[in-house]
């Protein structure tokens, strides 16, 4: 039996405690929109360039837009949208199933999830190295925010990926 004091247990299991609490903590970004006058093109960086930046393209001073975003909460909720894409790619492949549109149906989803990787690679970069994510409990709808839900595939976006929030002006 062991006969290890109360006290060392219970001083385990606070930090036990604060380690899940840090797993589970926000990790606060930055994701900046950038907006070129000239070609009216939209794109997002994860990177913070205090003197601003033209684009490669053309050469033009661009607009900024910088959105304060929870890391884990914006990599959480770009891993569920992958899922569902995941999902919808073996409901496509069912014989029978979309014929006529599955190519392009396939070509589509490709393309959706390459942007989700694509999203979770910067918010890599915010964090230098892995991010975990939310468990599975853990409610999009807790966060304090206009989420847009791309129906009729139901994946979720986050205001940081709603240019049109930070850029009204601007279709896209
Ligand atoms: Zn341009």
């Amino acid at each position: 039996m062991s006969n290890t004091p109360a006290k060392v247990i219970n001083l385990a299991d606070r930090r036990a405690k604060k380690e899940d609490e840090a797993r589970n903590a926000p990790i606060s970004g930055w994701i900046t929109w950038l907006y070129c006058p000239k070609c009216k093109s939209l794109e997002y960086s994860e990177l913070e360039m205090p003197n601003g930046r033209v684009h490669k393209k053309c050469g033009t001073l661009v607009e900024e837009e910088e959105v304060q975003i929870d890391v884990r909460a914006e990599y959480t909720i770009s891993l569920r949208n992958s899922k569902r894409l995941d999902e919808l790619f073996k409901e496509t492949k069912i014989p029978g199933f979309l014929k006529p549109f599955a190519k392009k149906g396939m070509g589509m989803l490709e393309n959706l999830q390459a942007a989700e990787v694509q999203y979770r690679k910067r918010l890599e970069n915010i964090v230098n190295g892995p991010v975990n994510s939310y468990p599975e409990e853990w409610d999009e709808k807790s966060l304090e925010m206009e989420l847009k839900t791309l129906d009729p595939l139901g994946l979720i976006l986050t205001e940081a990926r709603q240019p049109n929030l930070h850029f009204p002006e601007v279709d896209s």
